[in-house]
């Protein structure tokens, strides 16, 4: 099956899809992005994903490239021309083309807006979940609005390839005082001995992650306890259960950290139940009426 990009109004063949070499995002880093999750053809938590792309653009003083509608229609017709069932849809929204020139470019400049779709590697997450990761921890050595979800992303890259040299498959960044802040791609947590969920909160040192709001609501149902504060790789080391959480992972347990096994090394009862419930409260966008219906 061929493969569709949006780029900037046109829906183009993914392997002849392309922005100019002098895009801002290319040369500086200058825009943002978003990661979806598609589960049975549909959004998940779409809402959300905005509200924040939207707070990412603000903070770099940039304009919504379109409407919410508009933005919305791109990622399902994305979605329904890739024919992704379970999967995952990426937007990006950088400052546009203009010669390299570090200043913002004039008003006159249009964003570069980029929509790509893929299907879930279904059977290698489910595999992984059975067994939970490794995360190692990594000095935290990114700006401080992380916050912002920018393309700028080269500590988490390095991060990421440090933790799979190490055979590990997530970095936790600590923070000059010993705290995990998060992980490279993922919201950090520990569960405690009397079974309370603790994540850092959510300030300018981490992403505010929207599986992480997501999880807030389900441990509401639940009635799980949230601490939101920090907490450092020891108490992590010898925590009840660890887990991280991302679209791409939803609820992911942990079963070692540097090199302590978490609990008897296996995943545990409570990061396996939310990860079971995780779909059970999140926002699916409705699905699209069918043309032949009026
Ligand atoms: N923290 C970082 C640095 C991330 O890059 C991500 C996701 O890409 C997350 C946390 C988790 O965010 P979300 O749950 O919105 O995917």
């Amino acid at each position: 099956m061929s493969k569709w990009a949006y780029v900037n109004g046109r829906y183009l063949p993914h392997r002849s899809a392309a922005v100019h070499v002098e895009d801002r995002g290319y040369q500086f880093a200058d825009g943002v992005y978003e990661v979806c999750e598609v589960l049975g053809g549909r959004l998940v938590d779409e809402t959300r994903h905005l509200d924040r792309l939207k707070r990412s653009l603000d903070e770099l003083r940039m304009a919504m490239p379109m409407s919410r509608a508009a933005l919305g229609f791109v990622l399902r017709e994305v979605v329904r021309r890739n024919r992704i069932g379970d999967g995952l849809v990426y937007v990006q929204v950088t400052r546009g083309v203009a010669p390299r020139d570090h200043v913002f470019p004039p008003d006159t400049v249009r964003p570069t807006v980029v929509v790509t779709a893929r299907p879930a590697e279904r059977g290698k997450t489910i595999e992984r979940a059975e067994q939970g990761i490794a995360v190692i921890t990594v000095p935290d050595n990114r700006w401080d609005r992380v916050d912002i979800k920018s393309v700028s992303l080269l500590p988490n890259v390095l991060a990421r390839q440090a933790a799979k040299e190490a055979g590990a498959q997530e970095a936790w960044f600590v923070d000059g005082e010993g705290f995990v802040t998060e992980g490279a791609a993922t919201n950090a947590w520990i569960v405690t001995a009397d079974g309370a969920l603790v994540t850092r909160s959510a300030d300018h040192g981490i992403l505010r992650g929207i599986t992480r709001a997501g999880v807030f609501d389900l441990a509401a149902r639940q009635g799980l306890r949230i601490e939101e504060r920090r907490f450092t790789p020891e108490e992590a080391k010898t925590a009840r259960e660890v887990f991280v959480t991302s679209a791409t992972n939803l609820v992911m347990p942990v079963v070692r950290v540097d090199d302590a096994v978490i609990g008897n090394g296996v995943p545990g009862s409570v990061v396996t139940g939310l990860r079971r419930c995780f779909h059970d409260h999140v926002e699916i966008a409705a699905l699209r009426r069918s043309r032949s219906a009026t």
